[in-house]
């Protein structure tokens, strides 16, 4: 792997004049390009790259510089960038270019930020391999027979691989942290309304959150005090979040998943797990065995929720309004360019949403699942009196080999370990600690109460393994 830099290091570089940020943006293209065949980026921003890479050295230079000045970001392509294509991955949206910002690369840019590119990722953010990108699949940077995870494939490979310092992602049902865990990466999914949604292109409005890919805690800490806040462009954004700290009163309380609920973890899973357990207690946690409640109706509630909004929020991508337009010989023109502009995958959740939501069978399918989310919701809630936070692995198993997953379903159940967090709304964090025996990361996940997401992240950056 390349040299790894965390932005805190090189900000102290920088502000030594011991490295510029031009040198180290240009460091960072190098890599993009000499691992090429990764197939992390779909669109590089060389150019503009190395201009706002001057400018923040110029700002180092005369002492004016800002928060994350000089912070090299790449950004999942769903989240809108002026000039720049946004393409979700997908051919319905090819020679779209945005005329504004999204909310997250606003407070980027004004804090100093330099944006090196948008990455791949599964289209519109519907998978868990990378491997329904309409620009090819994504490979794992240890081993190109692997994949990387996804849906946000793309952003994990570039910080892993040492590509830029962080990257932006989507997390809707684990998007984040899934390819975290698989590459190696801290994955922080926040919680719902922390970031803006403002310009992220949506997939499951009621589950989709911005959130980070870094190297290290202070990195991510850093990029989320300027992310995260209250925007009034995004009406679910949260006002005046009530933070959760470290409890001081006692020692921190760890809920530990029993082995019942470790459904289809590999043995090096459990090991790690049980490693990571240990961790925390050696740190002074009280660890205790929690089983949550409802953990078998997770998938399937994510799933039916999860397509229905899909499907309704790709409603607009119709070729005349939005979207390619293909013309038809019979003058159905939406039919022909959803058919050319949309991937299998994408299809799959259109029709499965469109059913769930028809009027013969919403109440058995999206009602219930309504319900269930509640009660998927209301456990954490009750969960969250008696321990601090939740920890369990971020995935069964580790980074799979491509095209090993050919029958959805089984593609589907690999999101066991996140989509939970989605459905409740909390936050939760992906660690990486340690790899299995073939040397593939592992990840071990931490769930918090609504607006815990700087404890978790204090958690992590306390715990020294
Ligand atoms: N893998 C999940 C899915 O396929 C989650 C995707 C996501 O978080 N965007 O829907």
């Amino acid at each position: 792997m390349n040299e790894q830099s965390t932005y805190t290091a090189d900000r102290e570089a920088y502000t030594q004049s011991s490295l510029s940020v031009v040198q180290r943006t240009k460091q960072f293209l190098q890599r993009i390009t000499d691992r090429a065949e990764l197939n992390a980026f779909i669109t590089i921003n060389a150019n503009r790259a190395v201009i706002s890479a001057g400018e923040s050295d110029e700002r180092f230079t005369a002492g004016l510089e800002r928060p994350l000045e000089g912070l090299v970001v790449a950004l999942k392509d769903n989240i809108s960038m002026k000039g720049l294509p946004t393409t979700c991955a997908s051919r319905m949206l090819e020679g779209y270019t945005p005329l504004y910002d999204a909310t997250v690369i606003e407070r980027l840019r004004n804090a100093g930020s330099v944006f090196i590119g948008k990455t791949n990722m599964d289209e519109f953010a519907m998978g868990s391999s990378n491997e329904t990108s309409a620009y090819g699949v994504v490979r794992h940077p240890l081993d190109a027979t692997r994949v990387p995870g996804g849906s946000s494939g793309g952003s994990a490979v570039a910080v892993a691989d040492g590509m830029c310092h962080v990257a932006l992602g989507s997390d809707t049902g684990g998007s984040i942290r899934q390819p975290a865990a698989f590459c190696g990466t801290y994955g922080l999914k926040p919680t719902y309304g922390r970031v803006s949604r403002y310009g992220l292109i949506a997939f499951a409005s009621s589950l989709d959150q911005v959130g980070l890919f870094s190297l290290s805690i202070p990195d991510m800490e850093a990029v989320f005090d300027v992310v995260a806040g209250y925007d009034p462009m995004d009406s679910t954004s949260i006002e005046a979040p009530s933070i959760v700290s470290i409890p001081t009163d006692h020692p921190l309380r760890v809920g530990a998943m029993p082995l019942s609920q470790l459904t289809g973890c590999e043995q090096s899973i459990l090991d790690a797990y049980g490693k990571y357990l240990d961790a925390l207690r050696a740190s002074g946690a009280r660890v205790v065995d929690v089983a949550i409640p409802h953990s078998e109706t997770w998938i399937p509630t994510y799933f039916i929720l999860a397509t229905a909004e899909a499907s309704s929020n790709l409603a607009r991508f119709d070729g005349v309004r939005f979207g390619t337009r293909v013309d038809a010989a019979d003058g159905d023109i939406t039919t022909a360019s959803r058919t050319a502009g949309f991937g299998t995958e994408v299809k799959r959740r259109i029709m499965l949403g469109t059913y769930v939501l028809s009027s013969g069978y919403s109440e058995a399918y999206y009602g219930k699942a309504q319900m269930a989310r509640r009660l998927i919701r209301d456990a954490y809630v009750d969960i969250f009196k008696s321990v601090d936070v939740l920890a369990m692995p971020t995935t069964p198993t580790t980074a799979f080999s491509l095209g090993e997953k050919s029958d959805p379903v089984s593609m589907w159940l690999s999101d066991y370990f996140t989509v939970s967090a989605n459905i409740a709304g909390i936050p939760a964090l992906s660690i990486p600690f340690g790899t299995d025996s073939a040397g593939l990361p592992i990840g071990m996940q931490l769930q918090g109460a609504m607006n815990s997401d700087e404890m978790l992240m204090s958690i992590a950056r306390g715990l020294k393994i």
